[in-house]
């Protein structure tokens, strides 16, 4: 009898990344990769940006996972899972006997449940699909509104701006992206109003009107922002629905330990969006990271572990990281921001359109976000990783010719 298959649920970077890995380390037995989506794996970092657009077609987001011996199964949902027979159940009644398991099924949009909720108009980003829709609405020359301004939320307007559309940003945070710290948030709103996003933050959305179709968006404080598209971006939740019940230990996303392996069963691993593993950062807590960088670290060490014995599994500990692109502008951010107790503006160029804002936590270098900056931050994530104290870092910036200069005040404010 051959035996049971190593199974990927979730056929996305992640998912793939682990799959690559299993047969670069030479596995030659059945992998099967489940995903609900009828696509094989694509990037979706353009789908808010080039392909949303128009400026880069669907097949540029292309993974290259057709060149991959493995058997896909696209298009299958997986209902559920019962951990202790290692038994997947696909939709359709099918079960799928397991080895080994990667639970890798990334995060869902959280959707707008106020009123107005189901009106034509009122849509998430997260798939392929989704960005060619958006794209279609925008080509009418829609008035847009995004719900949000998060990462999601900052780059589809700017990507509507960069189409000509007129757009307004709503939050209640009092600045964009607060995932980056309240400097950094400041510095957003500026580029966003300097291009024309109305913008209005510290105010939440009460409802969604309309007639069918969505006409306007009203705001807490009164405020009826006429639209017609509601990009709703409120972030993500980890996509762990389908897990109720499977025995699998889920808190945040599916909990395990530093090798990511189920905190509850060793033969089941987790990685990218999906992922709550405890970093050496957090103290032992819990992190769930939603960017890209992680889903392909994540998803090439846990394709790794998966054909391994617990006790030989390595830990994940790489310093997490991201980026954003906005108005021709990449912000990258290494290490917790949302996590750190101060910030400061440390290098910014004499234009001020280049900066490093680093941040700590306890007295050491915790994070570090770079506008337009990106050989900066690799000194800024050596540090982090090496647990610098701040005030060492704030003292080797002042004395390194490369850094890009003290910070002027009305961009350190
Ligand atoms: C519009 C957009 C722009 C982004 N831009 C950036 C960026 O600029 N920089 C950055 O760092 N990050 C960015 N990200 C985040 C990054 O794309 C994600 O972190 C990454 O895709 C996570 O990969 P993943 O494989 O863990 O999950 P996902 O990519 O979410 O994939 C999970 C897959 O699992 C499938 N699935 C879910 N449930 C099931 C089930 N029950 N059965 C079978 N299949 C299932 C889903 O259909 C999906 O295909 C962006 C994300 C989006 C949506």
């Amino acid at each position: 009898v051959a035996p049971a298959p190593i199974a990927i649920v979730g056929a996305s970077l992640a998912g793939l990344r682990a799959a690559q890995a299993i047969r670069a380390a030479g596995e030659d037995g059945e992998v099967a990769v489940v995903g609900a989506e009828p696509h094989l794996p694509y990037t979706r970092p353009p789908l808010s940006k080039g392909v949303l657009q128009g400026v880069e077609e669907e097949h540029t987001t292309d993974l290259g996972g057709e060149a991959l011996e493995v058997t896909w199964r696209l298009g299958v949902e997986a209902t559920g899972l019962d951990a202790d027979r290692r038994e997947l159940q696909l939709a359709g009644g099918e079960r799928l006997a397991y080895r080994r398991l990667i639970v890798a099924t990334g995060s869902t949009p959280r959707e707008w449940t106020g009123p107005g909720a189901g009106l034509d108009g009122v849509v998430t980003l997260r798939t392929l699909d989704d960005s060619l829709a958006l794209r279609e609405r925008f080509a009418r020359g829609p008035r847009v509104v995004t719900v949000g301004a998060g990462f999601i939320g900052c780059e589809v307007a700017a990507t509507a701006c960069a189409c000509g559309l007129e757009v307004t940003m709503v939050d209640i945070a009092p600045h964009p992206m607060p995932a980056l710290g309240p400097e950094l948030g400041a510095w957003a709103a500026r580029l966003h109003r300097g291009h024309g996003v109305e913008l209005r933050t510290g105010v939440g959305v009460d409802a969604i009107e309309g007639d069918g179709r969505v006409e306007a968006v009203r705001l807490a404080d009164g405020t009826r922002l006429e639209a017609d598209v509601a990009v709703i971006a409120l972030g993500a939740v980890p996509e762990i629905s389908w897990l109720e019940g499977s025995g699998l230990s889920l808190t945040t996303g599916v909990r395990c330990d530093a090798t990511l392996t189920s905190v509850s069963h060793p033969d089941v691993l987790a990685a990218g969006d999906v992922c709550a593993w405890p970093h050496p950062l957090t103290e032992g807590e819990p992190l769930r990271v939603e960017h890209w960088n992680n889903a392909v670290e994540q998803g090439r060490l846990a394709g790794r572990n998966a054909l391994l014995e617990p006790r030989e599994r390595a830990p994940h500990e790489t310093v997490p990281s991201m980026w954003s692109d906005q108005f021709g502008l990449r912000i990258q951010a290494v290490g917790l921001p949302h996590r750190a107790d101060s910030t400061r503006v440390l290098e910014a160029s004499p234009d001020g359109e280049r900066l490093v804002l680093a941040s700590e936590r306890r007295g050491l270098l915790h994070a570090a976000v770079a506008v337009a900056a990106p050989r900066r931050l690799l000194w800024y994530r050596r540090e982090i990783e090496r647990w610098t104290p701040f005030e060492e870092v704030v003292a080797a910036v002042r004395a390194d010719e490369g850094a890009l200069g003290p910070a002027p005040e009305v961009v350190a404010s």
